[in-house]
């Protein structure tokens, strides 16, 4: 089945230590914050996620089922509809 691994951007603080324990899924921009190679891990990779997940000093990194992936996406691109309706746009 596979998994995800998503990152609040506004708890991270790039120190990397994720990338260096799931280089295979992880890699750093150029200021040190993650970003992920694929979007659905292997089965495979899960017990080093879930370790990267607990080394992180900040609790901005967790695991999440792809179906949760595709559900935000979705939400996403709904959202400037649900902005329009609001305003009385649309
Ligand atoms: S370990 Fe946590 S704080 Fe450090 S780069 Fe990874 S997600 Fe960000």
């Amino acid at each position: 089945m596979g998994f995800s691994l998503q990152v609040d951007p506004v708890r991270c603080e790039g120190f990397g230590m994720c990338a260096e324990l799931l280089p295979e899924a992880i890699e750093l921009d150029d200021w040190g914050y993650p970003m992920f190679r694929d979007g659905i891990l292997p089965e495979h990779l899960r017990e080093l996620a879930e370790r990267a997940v607990d080394v992180c000093p900040v609790l901005a990194l967790r695991l999440v089922s792809p179906e949760r992936v595709r559900t935000a996406l979705q939400s996403r691109a709904l959202a400037p509809h649900t902005a329009l309706r609001s305003d009385g746009g649309g």
